[in-house]
C-alpha cells in the first residue's frame, strides 16, 4: 500500500502518525513545497517578536522522522489525475498514489490595489514570510498594517517589537467586528494605542506608492497620504483549491470532506484548512483556520486510509491566542456579521464562531478580565474570555460536551450577576461528569 500526502503541515503530519499507529509496512510518502518542513505556524507570531527563535516552531525530532519511516519530497505537486492515481511534478516523474490526502492548506488573499507588487509588500503564510518580514524591518522604520483578524495583529506586534512606527488602517468603525463585541474590540484597540500604535478607522486602502520599485507611501480612497517603508498584510485566506479544479472532486469554499474525512472519490481524502467539514452546532459544512481541528483531521483521515474506520466529530472550535498582549479564549459561536477588513475568514479563525443562533449574552469584567457568555435555551454556546484565563478550560469543556446550565442559567441573565464565581461553583460540580 502507498499512501501519498499533498502538504507538510499539521494535518499531514498527524496523518503520517496516524497512518503508522496502524500500518507498521505501508510506503508513506509526503511531499512539500515549503523548504522548511513542518513547523508552527502559530509559532510564527512569536518568533516574529523575537520571543522565541526559529528552532523552537519545530516540536519533532530527527528521531521522531526516523521512527515515522516515512520519505519527504520537497516538490510541488503540480496535477492530480484521479482516474490514473497519479501526482504530477514539473520536471520529474510522477508519484503514483493508492490512497492521497490533500493536506495544502490555504493561502494569503493577496491585496487588489495598484503597488501590491512592489518590494515592500508582504503577508504571513509561512516561515520563508516571516524571515523576510524580519528582514526588512531591520533597515525601515515606519510600517502600514492593513487587514483584521490575529494575523493583522501579530503583523502589528512584531512590526512595533523591532521598534516600527506603525500605522494599522481599519475599514470599519472597530478590530475584529465579526468575532468580538464593541467593548473587546475598544480594549485590543486600547491596548494597541498605548504601545504607540496609530489607528486608521473608515480607511480603505487605495494604493500603495512606490519609489524604484519599493514601497514609499500608501493612499486611502479619502486621499490621505502616509509615508511607509513597508506595508504589512492580512485581509483574509483562502484554501488552496488549484490542484482539485476539474477533477471531479466535490468543493464549495473548500474541499468537502465527509465524517470521514473522505472525499467523493474514495481514494482520495482532505483534511485542515484545505477541508470544508460537517459542522453539527451549525448544521452545514464549515471551513475552520485552527491548529487543533488541522489537527484531529488530518489524525481521523490517516486512520481512514489505513482501514481503520474512525469519525471526527467536529466540536465546538475555539482559540486561544493573545490580542494586543492580552490572551484571550474564543469559543463556540460568539459573533455575528461581516468584517469589513477580512474576505471569508482570517488564520486562526473559524467560520463556526459567526454563526450565531438565539442567545442571549451574559458579560462581566471590565478591559483586562473580561468574560462574555453566550447563552442558549439550556447551554452554553459560546465565550469569549479576555486577560485572566481561569475558566478557559472549564468554559471549553463545559461548551464542547454540551453542559446543562438550567441551574445557573436565571442566576447568569441577572444584571452585575458575579459570572466568573458562578461559572467556578457550576465547573466544580459538573467536572465529575466527563473525563478531563
Ligand atoms: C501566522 C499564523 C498565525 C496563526 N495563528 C493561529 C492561532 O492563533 N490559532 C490557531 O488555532 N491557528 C492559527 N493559525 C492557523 C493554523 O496554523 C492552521 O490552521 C494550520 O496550520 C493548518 O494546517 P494545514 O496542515 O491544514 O495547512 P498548512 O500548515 O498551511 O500546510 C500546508 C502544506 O501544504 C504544502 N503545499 C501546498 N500546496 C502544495 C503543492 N501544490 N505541492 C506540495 N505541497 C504543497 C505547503 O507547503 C504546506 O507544507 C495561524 C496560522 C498562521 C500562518
Amino acid at each position: 500500500m502507498r499512501y501519498v500526502i499533498i502538504g507538510a503541515g499539521v494535518a499531514g503530519f498527524a496523518a503520517v502518525e496516524s497512518i503508522r499507529s496502524v500500518d507498521k509496512t505501508g510506503e508513506i510518502i509526503m511531499v512539500s513545497d515549503d523548504p522548511h518542513g513542518f513547523y508552527s505556524r502559530p509559532g510564527l507570531a512569536y518568533y516574529l517578536t523575537g520571543e522565541i527563535d526559529d528552532k523552537a516552531l519545530y516540536s519533532r525530532t530527527k528521531d521522531d522522522y526516523k521512527e515515522l519511516n516515512f520519505s519527504f519530497l520537497k516538490e510541488r505537486i503540480t496535477r492530480i489525475v484521479p482516474e490514473q492515481h497519479k501526482l504530477e511534478i514539473e520536471g520529474k516523474p510522477a508519484i503514483v498514489y493508492d490512497k492521497l490526502l490533500i493536506a495544502v492548506g490555504a493561502r494569503a488573499i493577496p491585496l487588489n490595489v495598484p503597488g501590491a507588487k512592489l518590494e515592500g509588500v508582504f503577508k504571513l503564510d509561512h516561515l520563508t514570510d516571516a524571515n523576510n518580514i524580519l528582514k526588512w524591518a531591520k533597515r525601515g522604520r515606519t510600517a502600514v498594517v492593513v487587514g483584521g483578524g490575529i494575523t493583522a495583529l501579530e503583523l502589528t506586534e512584531a512590526l512595533l517589537a523591532h521598534g516600527m512606527n506603525v500605522h494599522y488602517l481599519l475599514r470599519g468603525d472597530r478590530y475584529w467586528s465579526s468575532v468580538l463585541d464593541k467593548r473587546e474590540s475598544l480594549v485590543v484597540e486600547g491596548h494597541l494605542q498605548e504601545e504607540g500604535v496609530t489607528l486608521h478607522h473608515h480607511s480603505d486602502l487605495a494604493e500603495i506608492v512606490g519609489k524604484s520599485g519599493r514601497v514609499a507611501g500608501i493612499r486611502t480612497a479619502d486621499g490621505h497620504t502616509i509615508k511607509c517603508d513597508m506595508v504589512a498584510y492580512a485581509v483574509g485566506i483562502v484554501p488552496r483549491l488549484d490542484l482539485v479544479q476539474g477533477i471531479g472532486l466535490n468543493v464549495e469554499r473548500g474541499i468537502l470532506a465527509d465524517e470521514h474525512l473522505q472525499t467523493n472519490d474514495p481514494d482520495i481524502f482532505a483534511a485542515g484548512d484545505v477541508a470544508q467539514v460537517y459542522d453539527p452546532l451549525t448544521g452545514h459544512s464549515v471551513l475552520d483556520s485552527l491548529w487543533n481541528p488541522a489537527r484531529e483531521q488530518g489524525h481521523v483521515a490517516g486512520l481512514n486510509m489505513a482501514g481503520r474506520k474512525s469519525t471526527y466529530l467536529k466540536s465546538a472550535p475555539f482559540n486561544v491566542t493573545r490580542l494586543a498582549g492580552l490572551t484571550t479564549t474564543i469559543i463556540g459561536a460568539v459573533g455575528r456579521g461581516r468584517d469589513e477588513d477580512v474576505v471569508g475568514i482570517a488564520r486562526g479563525d473559524s467560520e463556526t464562531w459567526r454563526e450565531l443562533p438565539e442567545a442571549i449574552v451574559a458579560q462581566s469584567g471590565l478591559d483586562v478580565n473580561h468574560i462574555r457568555l453566550l447563552i442558549g435555551d439550556k447551554h452554553l454556546i459560546g465565550a469569549v474570555l479576555m486577560g485572566d484565563q481561569k475558566l478557559s478550560f472549564p468554559l471549553q469543556k463545559m461548551i464542547a460536551n454540551s453542559a446543562d446550565i438550567s441551574p445557573i442559567r436565571d442566576s447568569l441573565m441577572q444584571p452585575d450577576a458575579p459570572i466568573a464565581d458562578l461559572i467556578a461553583d457550576f465547573w466544580m460540580g459538573w467536572r465529575k461528569n466527563i473525563a478531563v
